[in-house]
């Protein structure tokens, strides 16, 4: 597993790659763009089983050829080698933008499949995040709090350039009448999730498969809540099909200390799993937990798989690719 800073890069890098990692599918003669990363090749695959066209732009900085490979050679797949903070051409109805690393992508790559969306007519939607609350000063947090982010933090990169892509995404829907949908997502796991780029979920999970320590940071009191990714795709699909442009909170009110974390960890993986205290870095949200009642009310949506149920369906996932036997993806 990679350190604490090395994940900052590659988070940074990783909102750069958000803008490349876009998803456009189709219904039957309409196409929108998508990525091949972790969330996005789960909705690829659910556009895919309803008869959308899909066509998934990509520069694979922290995307995978394998998440998407057994769609290769099926007619409604498309899969293009493009860095979204280059312009891009294309004709779409819908544009899933889950592109992100680093402010770069978030914001210029934001910008080009704005622009798209405004020159052809498509509907765009943004996958922004919690991050956007910061440290949160409410709790839980709703959509209408403005949030609490150091803008000159380690982790601000990552912030502020999903809050700049989400005043973008409103500019361009006041200013230009760009149909546009904000999802801000809470921390989401499952299969086909990076495995080293230092998320927790992922850090324990392949910790405790490797028989290493499970490494908590700081007191391991922070909170988070953990939401299975079928639940985040099914939230974004009817925020895409819905009337109302949000933002809206997806994720699963279900809140965990790193601790409690480590204890399903332990029940799932292995009991006898260590542990070992990390010193934490800045900034880091004490807690964490979405108020989802407007998409409750608004999208009829909420999230149906506990940590307790989903954590399984990724360990093997990870186990076959951490041991090796070649299937990435498949899951
Ligand atoms: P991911 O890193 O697996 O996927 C991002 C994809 O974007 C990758 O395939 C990457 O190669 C691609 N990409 C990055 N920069 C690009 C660029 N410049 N041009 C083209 N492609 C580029 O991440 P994910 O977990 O699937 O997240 C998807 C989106 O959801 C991101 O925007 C992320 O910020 C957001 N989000 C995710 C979580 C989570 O817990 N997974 C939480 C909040 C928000
Ligand atoms: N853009 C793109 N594909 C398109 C249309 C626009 O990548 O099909 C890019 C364009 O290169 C520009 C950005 O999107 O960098 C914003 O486009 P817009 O037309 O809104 O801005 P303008 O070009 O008028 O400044
Ligand atoms: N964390 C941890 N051990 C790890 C990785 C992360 O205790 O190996 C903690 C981290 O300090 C944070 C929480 O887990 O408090 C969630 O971290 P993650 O990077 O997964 O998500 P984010 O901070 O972006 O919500």
């Amino acid at each position: 597993s990679v350190t604490r800073p090395i994940r900052y890069m590659l988070r940074e890098q990783r909102l750069l790659f958000v803008f490349l990692g876009i998803a456009i599918a189709t219904l039957i003669f309409t196409l929108f763009p998508a990525s091949p990363g972790f969330v996005g090749s789960h909705l690829v695959d659910r556009l895919i089983a309803r008869g959308d066209s899909v066509m998934v732009v990509d520069n694979f900085f922290t995307g995978r050829k394998e998440n998407v490979m057994h769609h290769f050679g099926n007619p409604n797949f498309e899969l293009i080698r493009h860095d979204v903070v280059e312009p891009l051409l294309l004709e779409v109805d819908q544009i899933y933008h889950l592109a992100c690393p680093a402010s770069p992508t978030n914001v210029v790559g934001t910008l080009n499949m704005l622009g798209l969306a405004k020159r052809v007519g498509a509907r765009f939607l943004l996958t922004s995040t919690s991050e956007v609350y910061g440290d949160p000063l409410q709790h839980p947090q709703k959509e209408t709090y403005w949030g609490n982010v150091n803008p000159i933090g380690v982790r601000s990169c990552y912030d502020e350039g999903k809050r700049t892509a989400e005043t973008l995404t409103m500019d361009y829907h006041r200013g230009a009448g760009v149909e546009v949908r904000i999802a801000r997502i809470f921390n989401t796991y499952g299969p086909r999730m990076c495995i080293d780029d230092g998320r927790v979920v992922s850090n324990f999970v392949a910790q405790a498969l490797r028989k290493e320590p499970l490494t908590v940071y700081g007191d391991g009191k922070q909170t988070r809540s953990f939401q299975y990714v079928s639940d985040l795709v099914e939230g974004l699909m009817r925020l895409m099909e819905g009337e109302h442009v949000g933002p809206f909170n997806l994720g699963n009110p279900g809140e965990f200390t790193m601790l409690e974390l480590a204890e399903v960890v332990q029940e799932t993986i292995d009991p006898n799993a260590k542990i070992e205290f990390r010193p934490n870095t800045e900034d880091d949200p004490h807690k964490r937990k979405p108020d989802i009642s407007r998409a409750k009310e608004l999208l009829g949506w909420e999230p149906k798989v506990s940590l307790r149920k989903g954590l399984p369906l990724m360990v093997s996932d990870f186990r076959q690719r951490i041991f090796g036997d070649h299937k990435e993806g498949s899951s």
